[in-house]
């Protein structure tokens, strides 16, 4: 029953287009996550989930699960999962199919394109699986739509069986994830939650409570210009300089980096002799670390200014996102007691650095703790994504016990 309601569910969301677009000013980025909006707002209607509600505006839809009787002290816990899809790939006419049974061969998706098995080995742990494809010219959307519809089933399974107690739950689904929306329209009012977790990300069994703390130091560098055969001790040219300070920098780079070590990463230089502007990204988990890499640019700056006189660098920081850490660390239950859940659904629990930011990054920084659950998609943003409905299952049952484990918690201020 599991594995047929998550299937036809999954096959109906990822046919709705929520392509979002990158540098909108709009808000949702795209009109068309409305569609998805509607259709979940219904169907949560139709289920009888309470408090069922659709932000009109921005486009964030919300449910509530009320407590069972006796358990409404017990720990309020959100799941949020997002609606659109990355601009990246075409997300516009998916047509899934699914593979049924998997026998471990190539896939071929169409008369161009091939899921290899040379090229995609991890394919490999899902033989015997009923595993949903794309034909090959569209992304599927497993990204976050598996998340969505596991949701979805966990809301079903627990209003038709009483018997399983909890705590009260609640839901939001939000847009523009893919595009650094950050969830910032989410009302924590109207969620009305304790804690939260977002479901996104891909094997089955991983978790995030860590992300990279991001910032982007925008350099700003005065030069002076004057003709070049009488520039002999006068002139000052931003280009050296901007060159100057990338030589400067330590080591560590996106593409000489993994796990846990952060980086410098210099992604935009424009300029003339005159003037230059530097972005440089600073990534790292540690919030130590990500402050001493403040401090290091810093210095260059000083030292810069000494050398070529004051004035010459002037450094801004536009912040992007915090680690949850600090916050999700607070409520070791949290982490606790996903992997117990992780567990009991008979899957290994794996811990993740995530190299980059969540959702649950900002609403973690918002006062919310919210770690992340993988929703059991593969090849996100990419036309050969592909999700097995048994990872989704998997993952159902994983929501599911994770919160029958949460409703012996009372929650204990901080
Ligand atoms: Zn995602």
């Amino acid at each position: 029953m599991i594995k047929k309601d998550l299937e036809n569910r999954f096959l109906r969301y990822v046919q709705i287009d929520t392509t979002s677009v990158a540098n909108s000013n709009l808000t949702p980025s795209s009109n068309c996550q409305f569609d998805l909006a509607r259709l979940l707002y219904q169907e949560l209607i139709d289920l009888g989930v309470s408090d069922v509600y659709l932000d009109e505006i921005n486009c964030l839809v919300y449910g509530r699960l009320k407590a069972s009787k006796g358990y409404e002290d017990k720990v309020k816990v959100a799941f949020i999962a997002h609606m659109d899809t990355a601009p990246d790939v075409s997300g516009t006419n998916v047509k899934p199919w699914v593979y049924r049974n998997y026998d471990g061969k190539d896939v071929k998706l169409n008369d161009e394109y091939a899921l290899n098995v040379c090229e995609f080995p991890n394919i490999l742990n899902y033989i015997g699986c009923d595993i949903v494809f794309t034909d090959g010219t569209t992304l599927l959307g497993g990204d976050d739509k598996a998340a969505i519809s596991e949701i979805m089933t966990m809301c079903k399974i627990l209003l038709q069986n009483d018997e399983i107690k909890h705590g009260e739950i609640e839901i939001a689904f939000t847009p523009d994830e893919e595009v650094g929306g950050l969830a910032k329209d989410l009302d924590f009012k109207r969620l009305g939650a304790d804690i939260a977790y977002t479901i996104d990300g891909d094997y089955v069994g991983y978790y995030s409570d860590e992300t990279f703390n991001a910032t982007e130091a925008q350099i700003s560098i005065k030069g002076k210009n004057v003709h070049p055969g009488t520039a002999f001790k006068i002139m000052k040219n931003a280009v050296e300089i901007g060159c100057e300070i990338i030589n400067m920098l330590p080591s560590e780079r996106p593409n000489n980096t993994k796990d846990r070590i952060g980086y410098y990463h210099p992604h935009g230089f424009k300029g003339n002799v005159e003037e230059g502007k530097l972005l440089i990204l600073l990534r790292d988990h540690g919030k130590e670390e990500f402050n001493k890499k403040i401090e290091i640019i810093n210095k260059i700056g000083k030292e810069l200014n000494k050398k070529y006189g004051d004035e010459t660098i002037n450094i801004k920081y536009a912040n992007s996102y915090s680690s949850m850490k600090e916050v999700v660390d607070k409520y070791p239950f949290m982490i606790q007691e996903l992997e117990e859940a992780i567990k009991d659904a008979g899957v290994k629990p794996t811990h993740l650095a995530f190299r980059g930011g969540t959702d649950g990054s900002s609403i973690s920084a918002r006062g919310l703790p919210c770690p992340n659950i993988s929703a059991g998609y593969e090849n996100g943003h990419s036309r050969f994504e592909y999700v097995p409905i048994e990872s989704m299952e998997k993952i159902t049952h994983i929501l599911l016990n994770l919160v029958k484990r949460l409703s012996k918690i009372k929650m204990e201020k901080v």
